[in-house]
């Protein structure tokens, strides 16, 4: 449940060296201390709890990654960005940590400049709950929803992870000219989560074409673990990707 999850009170106090080893600011390049601690205790205090850095930003989330197909299909594809999937269930995340550590572990002597898998991570997460602790303001350029759990029953709608509170946490973390990428099998769902996104002012549907031309939209609907099901199935896809708009004057 909820109690064992820990949530960072800001993004600065997320460690993420961890996760993404090769991505950690060296020790020697990190702030010197500040000496003077009586002058500016408070500072001080809170600079001392403050983790690790990392070089760059996670710049890309998968929301409930589930066994982590997509984060894997997407590495090769985007090997200088960080990217980081979800996962409210411990076994899975679990899972998907390990599938991660072998896959650098064979590829730990490749000679290209990022290792390869060194790009991606899994961390337990539930998402519907603190999402602004972990990312910043504008820090995301694209946030996948790939078959999220459609809770079909009325009463179970507000467990859907698009909502248009959800949906205005998605919009603070990503940057304008940022994409939310969404599929699903159920029509249902699929409907809900178009509604929900085109009421929503900061969000723009992207057109068919731009669809179409995105390659990650490829990659979502052939990856992820669901996705390949559906496939085996003969089953529908329904996309939509929408896109977070120029920030709005009062925000
Ligand atoms: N995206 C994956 C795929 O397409 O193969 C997994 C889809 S699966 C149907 C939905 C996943 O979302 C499950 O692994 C579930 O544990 C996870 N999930 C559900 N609610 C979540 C939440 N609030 N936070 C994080 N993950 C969640």
């Amino acid at each position: 449940s909820d109690h064992q999850l820990i949530y960072p009170p800001s993004p600065d106090h997320m460690d993420w060296s961890s996760l993404y080893p090769d991505y950690v600011v060296p020790e020697e390049d990190a702030p010197a201390e500040d000496q003077d601690a009586s002058a500016k205790e408070d500072e001080t205090y809170l600079a001392d709890k403050l983790p690790r850095r990392l070089t760059q930003d996670i710049e890309v989330a998968d929301i409930g990654c589930g066994f982590g197909g997509l984060l894997i299909a997407l590495a090769p594809v985007m090997p200088q960005t960080l990217i980081l999937g979800l996962e409210i269930r411990v076994s899975v995340t679990q899972y998907v940590q390990d599938r991660i550590k072998v896959l650098r572990q064979q590829n730990a002597a490749s000679p290209l400049p990022q290792k390869p898998y060194s790009n991606i991570a899994c961390l337990r997460a539930n998402t519907m709950k603190f999402l602004p602790n972990f990312f910043s303001k504008a820090q995301l350029s694209k946030i996948f929803i790939c078959f999220p759990d459609p809770h079909f029953k009325v009463r179970k709608h507000k467990q859907r992870i698009v909502s248009a509170t959800l949906n205005s946490e998605y919009a603070y973390v990503l940057r304008p000219g940022g994409v939310v990428y969404t599929i699903t099998d159920v029509p249902d769902l699929h409907e809900w989560m178009v509604g929900h996104f085109e009421k929503h002012l900061s969000f723009e549907r992207l057109t068919t074409e731009e669809e179409d031309s995105d390659p990650c939209v490829a990659i979502m609907r052939t990856e992820t673990e669901e996705g390949k099901k559906v496939e085996r199935h003969s089953g529908a896809k329904y996309v939509a990707c929408f896109r977070r708009k120029q920030e709005l004057p009062y925000e």
